[in-house]
């Protein structure tokens, strides 16, 4: 059996918006500065909560870091440096992924074909 982690969600929450996004994940934490989460916010905050515990609080932070300011170093903009942490860009394939799920359960296109086995 897998451990389960309790996740707290804090809406209409001032950090957020402090940084300018609209959330931020403190190891179980998601603070959002909306009055709820969409399904692919949530998915990609959840993976940040699996990140903050599969890497451990100390490291994964230094990691985060670290991805950031190497961006900044390199002459990245803001915004390009965040994209280029790997646990964004982890985190944006997750949301990305389940967004794809979503289209295709609400009917839209589904790009394979299933032949039943005779
Ligand atoms: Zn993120």
């Amino acid at each position: 059996m897998s451990k389960t982690t309790a996740i707290t969600v804090k809406t209409r929450h001032w950090l957020p918006r402090l940084v300018g996004f609209d959330a931020i994940t403190f190891p179980t934490t998601i603070y959002t500065r909306l009055p709820a989460l969409s399904g692919r916010l949530l998915v990609h905050e959840c993976q940040h909560v699996k990140q903050w515990a599969e890497t451990g609080r100390t490291l994964f932070l230094l990691k985060y870091l670290a991805d950031y300011f190497r961006g900044r170093l390199k002459g990245q903009s803001c915004m390009t440096a965040y994209l280029g942490i790997g646990a964004e860009a982890e985190a944006v394939k997750m949301a990305k992924q389940y967004a794809t799920w979503q289209a295709w359960s609400a009917g839209e296109s589904f790009p394979v074909t299933i032949k039943e086995a005779a």
